[in-house]
């Protein structure tokens, strides 16, 4: 399969270098399934020189949030997020884990406070690979199974 060209849209977003088989998940995540979440465009499992086989997501007339863009840096850790105006890239960085994560990600302990009242929930990242991460309130661990179903 031909390398893809990052700047094929006009205005928009490319999620590139995402773990191969991560894509969907990070289009879950940014509910861009739904109708009219913008044009979108999944390439998977194309080849790679540093991750080996990656995904990558286009997104044409959407820029993303901070918050969308922690949500993708749990999910895939290696992305890139290429900003596109007028085919060209405008800008480019790497996703980052922050050191503490809120309101994004809901605690998988279900006597937790911050499941019951209006809590924002907040997390410490204990461990970056593997991800781990460590309630505020309950002190509950998290690892990265569970932190995708609770995204
Ligand atoms: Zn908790």
């Amino acid at each position: 399969m031909a390398e893809l060209k990052v700047t094929a849209i006009r205005e928009g977003t490319v999620i590139d270098h995402i773990p191969a088989g991560k894509g969907l998940k990070v289009i879950e995540i940014l509910r861009l399934n739904r109708p009219n979440g913008g044009v979108l465009l999944l390439a998977s499992n194309v080849h790679s020189g540093k991750l080996g086989r990656k995904d990558i997501v286009k997104i044409e007339g959407k820029f993303l949030s901070e918050e969308e863009v922690n949500k993708i840096a749990l999910i895939a850790p290696t992305a890139t997020v290429n900003i596109v105006r007028d085919y060209k890239v405008a800008e480019k960085f790497k996703v980052e884990i922050p050191d503490e994560i809120t309101g994004i990600l809901r605690c998988a302990n279900p006597n937790c406070v911050s499941n019951h009242e209006y809590t924002v929930s907040k997390f410490y990242v204990v461990s970056r690979e593997p991800l781990k991460v460590r309630c505020h309130y309950c002190e509950r661990t998290m690892e990265e199974e569970e932190i995708l179903r609770n995204l």
